[in-house]
């Protein structure tokens, strides 16, 4: 990994293309909802494609965070996540869209789902910027995604790879790592 060489799989052009997409896609699910939406960023991962992907809904949203405890990635699907910060309280009469990097297993967004059933909102949708088909384990369907992408491990747009290349503009790989 040390010797490994960054490649790009999706350019700052491209992912800026598909997430004005996505926001179209938001913007019309949501935009005859009396009741307030609110996203909830999943950190750190999902702060660049949240900053990007909020700008581009076109009704208004609120914004709260999310620091969940990392997930063992276990096979246990009845699990719960504990929320290490977050910045909301109560979800009441509000429309949640859950946003992350990234869906692999699917089993980290799953159990977050199950905790944000403990603040009561009145309803849930998955938002990921990209998602691993071939390593998912979940049967969780996810509402809204970007791109798939089969069995690489990505770094950059929020991505880390030890804490580094969160601060990238595209979405890359190491090459000669295919984990
Ligand atoms: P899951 O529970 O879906 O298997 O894992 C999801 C979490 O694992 C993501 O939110 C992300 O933090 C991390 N993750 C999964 N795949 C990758 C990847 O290819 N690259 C990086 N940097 N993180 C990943
Ligand atoms: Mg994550």
């Amino acid at each position: 990994m040390a010797d490994a060489q960054l490649k790009t799989l999706f350019t700052e052009e491209e992912l800026s293309k598909r997430i004005k997409e996505m926001g179209q896609e938001i913007t019309l699910d949501y935009k005859d909802k009396a009741e307030p939406v609110v996203i909830i960023s999943i950190l750190k991962g999902a702060l660049p494609f949240t900053a990007d992907l909020m700008r581009a809904i076109e009704v208004p949203v609120e914004l709260e965070v999310l620091v969940a405890s990392s997930y063992g990635g276990g096979t246990e699907t009845s699990g719960k996540v504990e929320f290490k910060y977050h910045s909301f309280k109560d979800l009441s009469g509000k429309h949640v869209i859950l946003v992350d990097d990234i869906i692999d297993s699917g089993y980290t967004l799953e159990a977050i789902g199950r905790t944000m059933a403990d603040y009561n909102p009145l309803s849930v949708a998955y938002c990921t910027c990209l998602s691993n088909t071939a390593r998912r384990e979940s049967d969780l369907q996810v509402n809204y995604n970007g791109f798939d992408i089969s069995n690489k491990f990505v770094v950059g747009y929020g991505l880390d790879y030890d804490q580094k290349y969160r601060d990238l503009s595209f979405v890359g790989y190491l090459e000669g790592d295919e984990a």
